[in-house]
């Protein structure tokens, strides 16, 4: 199984501050209105090493052992694919995917594609 967030596309992730949270912000319109509809976990043995792959949709989970060139990044990661209650509501099925990565110590938030 290989991640199909592979490519090195990326928009930079917007948060709203609000007094006890940050609502994330569409990348396309801007607005906070993301729904989840699938979530993907990268971890790897060790840096640029082999790892695991799990992915969770619509109440399925698939994990699988990986080598290490499909991994993004050098450590681990995190994609959660929304799709935008604003500007592509079902049955639109344009979706976008947020990647969380750990990098030289930060974890960075962005948005990348398929
Ligand atoms: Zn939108």
């Amino acid at each position: 199984m290989k991640s199909p967030y592979l490519a090195e596309s990326h928009r930079e992730a917007e948060l709203e501050q609000n007094e006890d949270y940050a609502a994330l912000k569409c990348p396309e319109c801007g607005d906070t209105m993301l729904h989840h509809v699938q979530a993907e976990a990268c971890w790897r043995d060790y840096e640029d090493g082999p790892g695991t792959v799990t992915h969770s949709q619509n109440g399925m989970v698939n994990s699988a052992r990986v080598d290490e060139e499909y991994i993004p990044g050098r450590r681990d990661c995190l994609h959660l694919t929304f799709y935008c209650e604003t500007c592509h509501p079902p049955p639109s099925d344009e979706t976008f995917t947020l990647r969380i990565e750990q990098h030289k110590g930060e974890t960075r938030l962005y948005w990348v594609k398929p």
